[in-house]
C-alpha cells in the first residue's frame, strides 16, 4: 500500500515538474534584454545593458526570499568584525560551510585578533588548523596578520589598494572584504554567484554553460542594489548553495524560478575530469594532509623518525615508493609545513 502511494506521489511529482516547465517555455516572458545586448554586444537606448525594470523583479524575489530564509552563520552578523570576515572567507575558500561554522568559534579562541594570530608560530597555526585542510591557507593567514599589524596597527585597512597590498588576498577576497566587512558598494562573484547569474539571465543548455566573463562582470556590475551589496550577494551565495547546485538545481523548489532563463531547462552534465599528482591511487595533497594529520599529533618537542611515517603510511622503503616520499617531504619543508633532522632523519612540524 505504502509503495503504491510513494509510486503515485511520484508520478504526480513528474507531472508538476513537466507542467511548470511547459508553462515556463510556453510563458513568452518580455526577454531581459541585458541578456539579448550582452549576447550581441548591444546596448539599450538608454545606454544600459539591463533592463531595470527586469531587475528590480528579480532584486525584490532575491532580498524577499532572503529576508525570510538567510543561512545563519558564526561570522554572519550584522556589522562583522572584519579580522572575522577575513578569516571565515579563507577558511571558506577550499572548505564546505558546515566544517567552518563548527571549526571558526574555536580558532577566534584562540586567535581573537590580528595580534594574537601574527605571534602564532607555524606548527600553533597548522595545528589551529585542524580538519579544514589545505594547510598552506593557514600560514598564509598567519602571514596577512603580520602584514597588518607591521603596516596598518592591527586593523585591516579599507580599501581596496590596501587591501590588494597584503600578502594572499586575492580579488574576491579583497571584494568580499569590502562588502560583507565594510558595506561598501561592490561585486562579489565567487564560483557560486557566476553560475547562478549565468542561469538566471541566459538560457542555458546544461548545468556547465557559464556566461563568458566580460558579460558575467557587465551583469554582476548592473544587478545589485546600491547599498545592499553585502545582503545581496549573501543572498545569491544562499539561493545557490541551497536551489542552484552545480549538479543538480533544484528548480521546483527555487525562489527566483519565475525569473529564470534557464528554469527546469538545463540538463546535468558531468565535469571534466581534472587529473592531478597521484600516488598509489591517492591525489598528492591527500599524502600531504595525511603526513601533516600524523605530525600534529605530537606534542611541540616531539619529533617522528623518518622510518615510522613510511610505516604508518603504509609506504615501503623500496623504490619507487623512497623518491615519491622524498619529493613530497621536500614540498612540505619548503612551504613552511614540516622540519628534518638530516642528521637523525626524524621531522616535525615546522615551528
Ligand atoms: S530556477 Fe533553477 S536554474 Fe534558475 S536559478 Fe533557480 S535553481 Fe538555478
Amino acid at each position: 500500500m505504502l509503495c503504491r502511494l510513494l509510486h503515485l506521489f511520484r508520478l504526480l511529482l513528474h507531472a508538476v515538474v513537466r507542467y511548470t516547465a511547459s508553462m515556463k517555455r510556453s510563458e513568452k516572458a518580455p526577454p531581459i534584454e541585458t541578456v539579448a545586448a550582452l549576447r550581441t554586444g548591444r546596448t539599450t537606448a538608454n545606454g544600459s545593458s539591463v533592463d531595470l525594470t527586469t531587475v528590480e523583479r528579480v532584486q525584490a524575489m532575491v532580498l524577499g526570499w532572503y529576508a525570510a530564509h538567510a543561512r545563519h552563520f558564526v561570522w554572519r552578523v550584522p556589522n562583522p568584525d572584519p579580522y572575522v570576515v577575513l578569516v571565515s572567507e579563507t577558511m571558506l575558500q577550499q572548505t564546505q560551510t558546515a566544517r567552518v561554522q563548527e571549526r571558526l568559534p574555536s580558532f577566534l579562541q584562540q586567535f581573537p585578533d590580528f595580534t594574537a594570530l601574527a605571534a602564532a608560530n607555524n606548527a600553533t597555526i597548522v595545528r589551529a588548523w585542524q580538519g579544514m585542510g589545505y594547510n598552506n591557507r593557514a600560514l598564509r593567514l598567519r602571514d596577512c596578520a603580520r602584514a597588518v599589524v607591521d603596516r596598518f596597527a592591527g586593523k585591516l585597512p579599507d580599501t581596496a589598494d590596501d587591501l590588494r597590498s597584503l600578502p594572499g588576498l586575492g580579488p574576491y577576497t579583497v571584494s568580499a572584504i569590502l562588502s560583507f566587512a565594510f558595506h561598501r558598494d561592490v561585486i562579489v562573484l565567487d564560483v557560486n554567484v557566476q553560475r547562478l547569474y549565468s542561469r538566471l539571465f541566459l538560457n542555458l543548455q546544461t548545468t556547465l554553460d557559464v556566461m563568458p566573463e566580460a558579460q558575467l562582470l557587465q551583469v554582476a556590475t548592473e544587478v545589485y542594489p546600491r547599498g545592499r551589496s553585502s545582503e545581496w550577494h549573501q543572498a545569491c551565495m544562499d539561493i545557490a548553495a541551497e536551489f542552484c547546485t552545480a549538479r543538480s538545481p533544484r528548480c521546483l523548489f527555487c525562489p527566483i524560478a519565475k525569473a529564470c532563463h534557464s528554469a527546469f531547462g538545463l540538463a546535468e552534465a558531468a565535469p571534466p575530469h581534472v587529473s592531478e599528482p597521484s600516488y598509489r591511487g591517492k591525489p598528492n595533497r591527500i599524502w600531504r594532509g595525511r603526513i601533516i594529520e600524523l605530525l600534529r599529533d605530537l606534542g611541540p618537542d616531539q619529533t617522528m623518525a623518518l622510518a615510522e611515517l613510511r610505516n604508518r603510511l603504509f609506504v615501503t622503503e623500496e623504490e619507487p615508493d623512497v623518491p615519491w616520499l622524498e619529493n613530497i617531504l621536500r614540498a612540505l619543508e619548503r612551504d613552511g609545513l614540516i622540519e628534518r633532522e638530516q642528521a637523525t632523519d626524524r621531522i616535525r612540524l615546522h615551528s
